[in-house]
């Protein structure tokens, strides 16, 4: 086994805090690295929280990981020693549904194996995320990560660019599209990013006057304060579609009325309690809400490629680990511009 270093949370009432535990030997297909910068996630703070659901504990978050292979198998084809890697929210799935099959092994029909607070295909081994000096991943579920890019950047790309990514890319929103991001944090800062990137008109939908400038100087090209009611009047009906990155309660039946006839609306953030829809939000006007959750391997290459090729990273703020508390209680006063990562030499 492995030793590692990495912060854990012993119980969902405990702050994380230093602890050592053990990872497998680097089997043929597997790929080590040492992480160099791992993101934080909203969802790090929900899990270690039980927000979500009961988790496995003690509980070693990250899952927007990135560093330098160390180590590799005999049968691994596709790394070497001192390549740069990267892993996101999955280091595992039954390869063999139809879903995997397809490239979709986020939503892989036996349950994909999440980078932490999840099971290994044993189904009783605990996986152990970023928030650490080492990892070791089969090699399917590593990916390539340039040297073009400021590497603590890239980290948020494994989670908040992916889940961003892959619905613009799904519903094709492009030049002609008139794009709201919801919410200007993590998530939605990349779906600016993104949305600019893909030819569409972005407006920032935002609680927040402040964050106007902000948005201008991502790229936004609008900026609606949802908390003033001449300007939500003057956007009801206007949108294609609308990205909801907000991971905190919020009515949906509001900004379902910002969608044009035929709009949709697309979930990624995870509010912990159900939202309230009511039916003629959605009749009215023939309106669709769905949801996407990160994307496949393949994808998250894709994008990786398509942020080296456009140069875009994400805005970081960098932290020691010790400081990891303070940064949550700061995320979740949504005052981060716009992605703590972790330097993990603080370790
Ligand atoms: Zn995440
Ligand atoms: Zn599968």
């Amino acid at each position: 086994m492995i030793p590692v270093k990495g912060y854990a949370a012993q119980d969902p009432q405990t702050d994380l805090a230093p602890w050592s535990f053990e990872r497998r030997e680097v089997g043929p297909h597997d790929v080590q690295f040492d992480i160099l910068f791992c993101g934080v996630c909203h969802s790090d703070l929900h899990q270690i929280k039980n927000d979500w659901f009961p988790g496995i504990f003690p509980m070693v978050p990250g899952h927007e990981i990135v560093g330098r292979i160390v180590k590799v198998g005999d049968h691994v084809k596709n790394f070497k020693v001192g390549d740069l890697a990267g892993t996101g929210c999955m280091v595992d799935s039954c390869q063999v549904c139809e879903n995997c099959k397809q490239d979709l092994e986020q939503y892989c029909l036996e349950g994909s194996t999440q980078t932490y607070n999840s099971y290994e295909r044993d189904g009783k081994t605990p996986t152990y995320g970023g928030y650490s000096n080492s990892i070791v991943v089969r090699e399917e579920f590593v990916l390539h990560i340039s040297e073009k890019l400021d590497l603590a950047a890239t980290a948020p790309l494994l989670c908040a660019g992916i889940t961003t990514y892959s619905p613009l890319r799904h519903w094709k929103v492009g030049k002609g599209h008139k794009l709201a991001v919801l919410g200007l944090g993590g998530l939605g800062h990349m779906a600016v990013k993104f949305g600019v990137a893909f030819g569409a008109e972005v407006t920032v939908l935002s609680t927040s006057p402040k964050k106007e400038e902000d948005a201008k100087k991502l790229g936004a090209h609008h900026f609606v304060v949802t908390t003033d009611p001449e300007q939500i009047k003057a956007a009801t009906g206007t949108f294609d579609f609308i990205l909801d990155t907000v991971s905190a309660e919020h009515d949906f039946n509001m900004y379902l009325s910002l969608l044009r006839t035929d709009g949709t609306m697309i979930c990624v953030g995870v509010p912990s309690e159900p939202a309230k829809i009511a039916a003629f939000s959605l009749l009215g006007g023939r309106k669709s809400l769905a949801g996407s959750g990160i994307g496949g391997i393949a994808e998250t290459q894709e994008m990786l490629d398509f942020c080296a090729e456009h140069g875009i990273v994400s805005d970081i703020e960098m932290i020691d680990i010790k400081d990891i508390t303070k940064s949550y209680e700061r995320m979740e006063k949504g005052d981060v511009r716009y992605r703590f990562v972790i330097d993990m030499a603080t370790l």
